[in-house]
């Protein structure tokens, strides 16, 4: 066993209750009254909660050093670098300890993309539709390709390197309705021990044959794989109904009845995204009271349901999402690109938890940094602000919340695991003379937010483990 200690500016969010473990009373009757002249914790910034009713705070420490135990793949301890490195330094017959010096780098906890589809990083960027011409015209023809075992895996293993190299480590993916897509990224996942949640894809109508699978059959094909998957290792499995067009009443019935007869598996699916697919969907079903009525008459909302984009809803939808705990994914540079519409970020966490994705393939980035950019200028374009503390809450610790792997990862609180990236706010020439320029920590943040991306991320570390290292580092 190996401790490595990461020395570095360490930046990540607290929940109240990570606060009150860290902190004041415990130390102040320590006796340390200048606790606060040390304290690290961000007090004064108020950010939206994913969760209703809590406090986030940012905690940065400039000269930090996180501490990870390279056996359990979690984090140990992080702090001060001062006093890691001589705690460490004094521990008689401890294990051997290994000294990485990031010091003029930014370390965070690893990127969560709670939407994105795999098999579509091979049609990303595909010109001229929106939503329902595009789905028919590039994405259908791409998903049919994954009946091939070796496409599958070729791709998941192209997919996940992709993703280590925008620094994220956790995501919510939709395969295809392909079984052995599902099956073909768990394994590639698992191999990386990278946490990741996905499910094959649930259609039988209004889509090309030999991507719908009859609903008893699509059923079984998910209840075998959450048998093999769920919870082996880091992956967990979400039911995956495409959306209320593409399946029949009864396959999303079963899909209902297989997602209540767990507690811990997932369901995924989209709603509301586009005018058009509201439209048909208000069609398909003429005696709801609108599109999320339909899934909830299914029975498939709920706090473990995570539903795409939620742009056009009624206010009732709203009131059902909070009573129902449900969660909105938001994919900024997916309604952009498609052409969907605007996305009102306050509004609708005021109601429930809403998590910030890239919707690859009709999102046009992998990098979480990138949506972020684009996430911010949808809520200008509403008068809505996204400040730098809050978009980089919510692609870490916020979308682990609305995941509910809050309690695994999210962020550097001890025994959460080891799932973080090291960031070079430099990376370029252009971000090196700019941020020579900022004044203050939020400012910096917020033009790593506009300018960054796959370029800013030097190394991906996994549970401990190194993933990704950029050709620069
Ligand atoms: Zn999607």
């Amino acid at each position: 066993m190996t401790i490595h200690i990461y020395q570095a500016r360490l930046l990540h969010y607290l929940s109240e209750s990570d606060r009150t473990e860290r902190t004041p009373s415990k130390i102040a009757n320590a006796n340390q009254p200048d606790y606060a002249q040390v304290s690290t914790i961000d007090q004064s910034t108020t950010l939206l909660p994913v969760t209703a009713g809590e406090r986030i705070y940012p905690e940065y420490i400039a000269d930090g050093a996180l501490v990870v135990d390279d056996v359990t793949g979690r984090i140990v301890e992080y702090g001060h670098s001062k006093t890691i490195l001589s705690k460490y330094a004094n521990a008689e017959g401890k294990p051997a300890v290994k000294v990485h010096d990031h010091r003029d780098k930014l370390i965070m906890p690893g990127f969560i993309d709670t939407h994105v589809h795999y098999p579509q990083i091979d049609m990303i960027a595909a010109y001229g539709e929106q939503l329902l011409d595009w789905l028919n015209n590039y994405t259908f023809v791409t998903e049919a390709n994954f009946g091939d075992p070796k496409v599958a895996h070729d791709t998941a293993q192209f997919f996940l390197n992709q993703l280590l190299a925008n620094g994220t480590t956790s995501a919510m993916v939709f395969a295809t309705s392909h079984p052995l897509s599902a099956e073909a990224f768990f394994a590639e996942s698992h191999r990386l021990n990278t946490r990741m949640i996905t499910g094959n894809v649930l259609m039988d109508q209004n889509a090309p044959e030999p991507l719908c699978v009859p609903a008893e059959q699509s059923i079984r094909d998910t209840q075998n794989i959450i048998d093999k998957w769920h919870e082996r290792g880091r992956q967990h499995v979400a039911i995956t109904p495409r959306f209320a067009i593409t399946s029949s009443p009864e396959q999303l019935r079963l899909a209902g009845e297989l997602y209540t007869s767990y507690d811990s598996v997932y369901l995924q699916t989209h709603l509301a995204e586009n005018r058009d697919e509201v439209a048909f969907v208000q069609q398909l079903y003429p005696n709801h009271k609108g599109y999320l009525d339909v899934y909830d008459d299914m029975g498939l909302l709920g706090r473990r349901t995570t539903l795409a984009h939620g742009i056009y809803l009624e206010t009732p939808e709203y009131e059902c999402l909070r009573e129902t705990g449900t969660q909105i994914s938001h994919c900024p540079t997916s309604n952009l690109f498609l052409g969907s519409g605007l996305f009102d970020l306050p509004k609708t966490l005021s109601y429930t938890g809403v998590s910030i994705a890239t919707d690859v393939g009709a999102g046009t980035s992998l990098s979480m940094l990138t949506t972020l950019s684009e996430a911010y200028k949808i809520q200008q374009l509403q008068s809505n602000q996204l400040s730098a503390h809050q978009g980089l809450y919510q692609i870490t610790l916020g979308n682990a919340q609305s995941l509910l792997l809050d309690d695994k990862i999210g962020n550097f609180m001890p025994n959460k695991e080891a799932d973080f990236v090291v960031i070079d706010m430099k990376a370029t020439e252009l971000l090196e003379r700019r941020m020579a320029q900022t004044k203050s920590l939020e400012e910096q943040l917020f033009v790593l937010m506009m300018l960054g991306d796959d370029r800013v991320i030097e190394q991906t570390v996994v549970a401990g483990v190194s993933r990704y290292r950029s050709a620069a580092s």
